[in-house]
């Protein structure tokens, strides 16, 4: 590491980037190649001798850039956006040009220390209940996605589950309960932590409840199970759907929890980072009851990818179920992991390494404070508002359900007994395919639905105005072209 060539290299790369957000709102949004482009345009083999920068970059422009869906243009609405910010990136820049592996407390004391501190100013800002601090015996760590998170708690609950009950109990007995809305990685999750596939229970949930989970419907699914001889072990709550931002009710899940004797956790991947707003923080009660919650910073709280915060009340359990102790891990203060003041973070998730995530959350918190990101989140929702005031004054749309935070879930209305599904679909891909707007999808209750999730940094009002005269002007062609 030559710090000549360092610095002057690094300003390469930080002008490529500069200009790449200068111009991101010029290309497809969605990209426009076609599967295996990138083949034709690499050698087979890595080079045996070093390139210049120069080429490399300029190989970025020309060749990955065009393969890019760009996820920070203003005109992204799909899935749910992946906040790029200042301060993100200089944080992401501090963990990855400091690089150090904070697996245990002495491979890097701050590292640890700083994540023990920001996990601590994280839950205070969702108002966790002191049980989920550090400070109160709980605590947090970050891992890199939701996913890794539920894997984790999962893991923990399924040996707590068959610790306590000795050698009456097998693994196949155990079931795992969300809804149909709960995001796939719960299944994933199951799965990976040995649960067979048949006691995954996803409980079916309706526009009645506006697609959250029936606490009442969960607890008929758990007698149902017992009576048959299985064992209730996890039940997931979500705060904010990825189909449609719904809330299952956690308060009511949480009582069932308890009265079952199942871990109880609360998925607010994307909507948890709302709850810092005393509007949006009431979603979260019920969450006293709970004994984990996740949610991912890298989705909607100006922290650049990746970025995901989980809390557990009893961290003795996620280190009973994911501690290891090989010899060469071993130092003076591996030993005191039961003293409070030494965490070993490699108990507390999948892999040993790790990153230095914890320096880029600091970073966000402290160059914008609570002030500015509760700004950021009511700006959003605002513009949300305003698209979804749009769709309601058309009388060709229909909001299909509430909408609660930014995420808009929208369709054209049925007409002379054409096939909603299909023009919809068919409305969908004329926006994409215009690479002025990505938009994406889901069913719900049977119904297929656009969704437009408004939050990319960039995002401002004139894109959402823009985004609508497109969806208005694709919906006149294609009802032109008799496909509506
Ligand atoms: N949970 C919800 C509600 C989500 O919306 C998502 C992703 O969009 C996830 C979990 C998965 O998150 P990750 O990609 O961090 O595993």
């Amino acid at each position: 590491l030559d710090l000549e060539s360092f610095i002057k290299e690094s300003h390469m790369v930080l002008d490529l980037i500069a200009n790449y957000y200068k111009d991101v709102e010029k290309y497809p949004v969605q990209s426009k190649v076609d599967p295996g482009f990138l083949w034709k345009h690499s050698p087979t083999v890595a080079p045996y001798l070093s390139e210049p920068l120069e080429e490399i970059l300029d190989d970025v422009h020309n060749i990955i850039i065009p393969g890019l869906t760009h996820w920070q243009s203003p005109n992204f609405f799909a899935y749910f956006q992946a906040n790029a910010s200042t301060a993100g990136f200089l944080g992401e820049m501090l963990c990855t040009g400091l690089n150090v592996v904070g697996f245990n407390w002495i491979t890097s004391p701050a590292a640890t220390e700083l994540e023990r501190i920001v996990m601590d100013w994280m839950g205070k800002l969702l108002k966790l209940p002191h049980s989920f601090l550090f400070s109160g015996k709980g605590g947090g760590v970050l891992h890199g996605s939701s996913c890794e998170s539920i894997v984790c708690t999962l893991a923990a609950a399924r040996d707590k589950a068959l610790k306590e009950m000795g050698g009456h109990m097998n693994i196949t007995k155990l079931v795992v309960y969300g809804s149909d809305q709960t995001h796939s990685c719960l299944q994933k999750a199951a799965k990976l932590v040995g649960i067979p596939p048949s006691n995954f229970r996803p409980i079916i949930t309706s526009s009645s409840t506006g697609f959250s989970l029936s606490a009442h419907d969960v607890r008929v699914a758990m007698e149902e199970d017992m009576a048959s001889g299985l064992v209730p072990l996890f039940l997931c709550g979500t705060v904010g759907t990825t189909g449609s931002g719904a809330v299952d009710q956690l308060d009511g899940l949480g009582c069932v929890a308890k009265e079952f004797g199942v871990w109880f956790h609360i998925d607010a991947a994307y909507a948890g980072s709302a709850c810092i707003c005393p509007e949006f923080r009431h979603y979260l009660d019920g969450v006293e009851l709970a004994d984990s919650i996740s949610m991912n910073p890298h989705k909607w709280f100006l922290s650049n990818m990746d970025c995901c915060c989980l809390w557990v009340r009893n961290p003795k359990l996620l280190v009973d179920s994911l501690s290891s102790d090989p010899e060469y891990l071993r130092n003076k203060f591996s030993d005191q992991s039961n003293d409070h003041e030494v965490v070993n973070y490699k108990d507390w998730q999948i892999a040993l390494s790790r990153r230095f995530r914890a320096i880029k959350l600091w970073v966000v918190l402290r160059r914008y404070g609570e002030a500015n990101l509760m700004s950021h989140i009511r700006s959003d929702v605002k513009l949300a508002k305003h698209f979804e005031s749009q769709v309601m004054a058309d009388g060709r749309f229909e909001v299909v359900v509430p909408r609660r935070f930014a995420v808009v879930c929208f369709r054209l209305k049925p007409i002379n007994g054409g096939n909603v599904c299909e023009m919809n679909r068919n409305l969908l891909e004329a926006i994409n395919s215009s690479g002025r707007a990505y938009m994406s999808h889901t069913i719900l209750g049977g119904i297929f639905i656009i969704r437009c999730a408004i939050g990319t940094t960039l995002t401002e009002e004139r894109h959402v105005d823009g985004a609508w005269k497109l969806i208005q002007e694709k919906a006149a062609d294609l009802s032109k072209k008799c496909l509506i």
